[in-house]
């Protein structure tokens, strides 16, 4: 297994857009040549597109994923002082965003096995300020939405999902997005949609929310110089959205060859490590493959050495981040605690071979 000379990447996104270069080379064009640049048709046809592809009514594109969640809870106008649920092992945005909206976030543990925020934990931190459910699509697995919303229902909570990791993942053949109130996408290059900039989504069945979505990106504004709401300015780029466009068409065969990379870790690497749970209702689409292993740094470093480049995804939980501490309070995460100092990503992109992802595994149980 020596004769794999190069260096495998973790991630490469030049090599990951290349198959798409003519595409963006002719949106580009498109987009130069229409003389428009803000909210315009590719805009309007990628939203389309997206909704579609989710099995949403309505999508509607913002300038991140970060603010897909800002705007999606202040569209939900929860009364002040809201406490929405979010899982304590999470990436930040997710957090961010229920500060950012005004609210408080409450975190949760997830389930070990799943890596996803756990039922059972968020009804016993439901309170009487509890006004909402932010379950996040970590690595690209779908929560247990069915509870999820069985208890949303029950306690009458709002459930917005962050699909940032979860383009294309379905819990019983539905996507992620179509499952709650509204479903927030990021874009950000490295995600398994990723345009060439900044980027992001909210997916949503409801009318009345997809309309005053359409004002809060826009400074509260549909018709120039009235603004019926107080907004923001976040709204997709004309341009990204004309990649965007291209890309959605191959998203599907992004997410399947991920997929069968997956297969090959599941199949090849030895069962001392513990691999991602897979659950026959849920389709899951790898935007990361995680291994969980106490000798993680070891591990890490021993693979550098064979030329393979890992990440860790988190090295630090959020509510040990400096400038979270305080905000987040003084509880214990234990199982975040254990997930944050044990896991690491393997190489799982759309430009990796099977022959590179049967040599990582290969050098990960030669690992003593
Ligand atoms: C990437 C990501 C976001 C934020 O997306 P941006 O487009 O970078 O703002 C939010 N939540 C999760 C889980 C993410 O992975």
């Amino acid at each position: 297994m020596k004769n794999i000379p190069e260096i495998i990447e973790y991630e490469s996104l030049e090599k990951v857009n290349s198959i798409f270069i003519n595409d963006y080379y002719q949106a580009f064009e498109q987009v130069l040549q229409s003389g428009w640049y803000i909210l315009g048709k590719q805009v309007a046809d990628f939203e389309q597109a997206f909704a579609q592809y989710c099995g949403t009514k309505h999508s509607i594109g913002v300038a991140s994923g970060l603010d897909a969640i800002i705007l999606s809870l202040k569209a939900l106008d929860l009364p002040k002082n809201a406490e929405v649920i979010v899982p304590s092992n999470t990436y930040i945005a997710s957090i961010l965003g229920i500060i950012n909206a005004g609210y408080k976030p409450v975190l949760v543990e997830p389930a070990i096995n799943t890596y996803n925020i756990d039922p059972v934990k968020i009804e016993a931190a439901i309170t009487s300020k509890t006004k909402a459910i932010l379950p996040v699509h970590l690595y690209g697995k779908m929560c247990d939405m069915t509870n999820i919303n069985l208890l949303a229902k029950k306690c009458e909570l709002k459930v917005i999902e962050d699909c940032a990791q979860a383009h294309g993942a379905q819990h019983y053949k539905k996507k992620a997005g179509s499952w709650g109130d509204a479903g927030a996408f990021s874009f950000y290059p490295t995600k398994n949609l990723g345009a060439l900039g900044d980027g992001g989504a909210i997916t949503t069945n409801n009318d009345e929310l997809a309309d005053k979505l359409i004002y809060l990106r826009n400074y509260g504004s549909k018709k120039k110089y009235e603004n019926k709401y107080v907004g923001f300015n976040s709204r997709l780029d004309e341009l990204q959205a004309a990649f965007l466009i291209k890309k959605l068409t191959r998203l599907d065969n992004i997410n399947n060859h991920k997929r069968s990379l997956a297969q090959i870790y599941f199949d090849k690497i030895d069962s001392r490590f513990i691999k991602p749970s897979r659950q026959t209702e849920n389709y899951d689409v790898f935007h990361i493959f995680n291994i969980r292993c106490n000798k993680r740094d070891l591990l890490k470093k021993y693979l550098l050495e064979k030329g393979i480049k890992t990440e860790i995804h988190y090295p630090i939980p959020p509510h040990k981040q400096t400038g979270y501490k305080k905000l987040l309070g003084s509880k214990k995460f234990p199982l975040s605690e254990e997930i944050h100092a044990t896991t690491l990503s393997l190489p799982i992109s759309r430009f990796h071979t099977s022959e590179q992802v049967n040599y990582v595994a290969n050098c990960i149980n030669e690992f003593e």
